[in-house]
């Protein structure tokens, strides 16, 4: 079958390679229908997340319809057209069992040296490197989907696949980022990061109460989209002082709570560099945490930041002495994918969320290295691009 490959940093093309077997008993097979772009691709495609290895299938955030199932799978059928999430969880540990799925302590067949760099292994990711476990990923016209019974869920007929996909990974991550700024009604919320993640963030803060919901950004398409789409307020952080906007707006007391939905490679500062104890090429440290840093700065007095956007190592100069004075709340993680999807597609299909005006650029598989490099460079309005299988 075809498959989108890490080539190395920066590397990518379509391969020829074998297709996937059922080989645990809660597996399933998936025929991938839709299959995303994330922002967290980029942190693999340009060597900022460890163990990548060459010929490793990309793609996490997907849909497809089951075509073979392993014995121990008792809820799905073939056929079934189901979402997955791609943060693998066994339902069964004291982290599943308390509904702290993207902890599971039991997905990741490959403990390894982030145990060392993180103090724990973390749990399985599809398409995340070796360090989530190396499982393939969805950018493939097949998928093997361990423990397939607890992440993968049917989509409500009437919603479209590439409307669907998005509750795969950018719908509950956004979801996950609003739900931790514990939302009462009447806040003011100010999003860094207009890309999927950040727009489904800003439309959960709005279903969760927010009064008002401010998205920052540098990129003019996809604040005017955020603003239109969502009736969110903008500020383009090239054009004006972030920190004394955002006073202004809110009578200089800052936003009740911040969502940093940028990551890793947000821009404006130097290069990231290599963190030399730890002897692996990529890059484990960031001097580019420009939105964490903003978003603490910001945000009131014993309000809350919530950090969705993926940090892998070292960050410099993060403004702990503010969160500290200021006696925030700061909360962070991989995305509870089990936790959220059910209801996220209930909210689909009541169309609540609308989330398919992500899928800017629909393509086959085989322009996958296209479709992220327009993803990458936001050229053409690009939000996300979809590879079909
Ligand atoms: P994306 O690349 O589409 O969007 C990132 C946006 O951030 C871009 O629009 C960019 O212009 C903007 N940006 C860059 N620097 C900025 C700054 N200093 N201030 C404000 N905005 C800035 O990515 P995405 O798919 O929306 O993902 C966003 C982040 O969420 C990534 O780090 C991704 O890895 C992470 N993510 C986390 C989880 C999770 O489970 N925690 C799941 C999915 C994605
Ligand atoms: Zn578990």
């Amino acid at each position: 079958m075809k498959a989108l490959c890490w080539e190395g940093v920066g590397k990518l093309s379509v391969q020829d390679v074998p297709e996937p077997a059922i080989h645990g008993a809660g597996d399933a097979i998936v025929r991938v229908r839709a299959s995303s772009v994330c922002g967290s691709d980029l942190h693999l495609i340009n060597g900022y997340l460890p163990a990548m290895r060459e010929g490793d299938i990309l793609g996490h955030e997907f849909m497809g319809e089951i075509v073979e199932v392993g014995p121990g799978v008792e809820k799905l059928r073939l056929g079934d057209r189901v979402v997955v999430g791609s943060v693998l969880a066994c339902g069964g540990c004291w982290y599943c069992r308390t509904g702290q799925y993207s902890l599971c302590d039991n997905s990741n067949p490959q403990p390894n040296f982030t145990e060392k760099l993180w103090g724990h292994a973390p749990a399985g990711i599809i398409g995340y490197s070796h360090a989530a476990g190396g499982f393939a990923g969805s950018h493939a016209e097949y998928v093997r989907v361990p423990f397939a019974d607890i992440g993968s869920f049917k989509v409500p007929e009437g919603v479209p696949d590439d409307a669907a996909v998005f509750a795969s990974d950018a719908m509950p991550t956004g979801w996950m980022a609003a739900d931790f700024c514990n939302l009462q009604g009447g806040e003011v919320v100010a999003v860094w990061g207009a890309g999927g993640v950040g727009q489904m963030a800003a439309r959960s803060a709005q279903i969760l109460g927010a009064q008002r919901v401010i998205v920052i950004d540098r990129l003019p398409d996809r604040l005017s989209t955020a603003a239109d789409r969502l009736g969110v307020e903008t500020i383009d952080y090239s054009q004006v002082d972030v920190l004394d906007t955002l006073r202004e707006m809110t009578g200089g007391r800052g936003p009740d709570a911040c969502i940093e939905a940028v990551g890793m490679e947000a821009h404006d500062t130097g290069p990231a560099y290599a963190y030399d104890r730890i002897k692996q090429a990529v890059r484990l440290q960031t001097d580019r945490p420009t939105a964490v840093r903003q978003a603490i700065m910001a945000c009131r007095k014993g309000g809350t930041v919530s950090i969705v956007g993926v940090f892998s190592g070292f960050v410099d100069k993060f403004p702990l002495g503010a969160a500290m004075n200021k006696a925030l709340v700061l909360r962070m993680g991989q995305m509870h994918a089990q936790r959220y999807i059910p209801m996220l597609l209930e909210r689909l299909a009541n169309k609540e969320i609308d989330p398919g005006y992500l899928a800017t650029h629909p393509l086959p598989l085989q322009d996958g290295p296209r479709g992220y490099e327009i993803f990458e460079k936001k050229q053409d309005g690009c939000l996300r691009s979809v590879l079909h299988p």
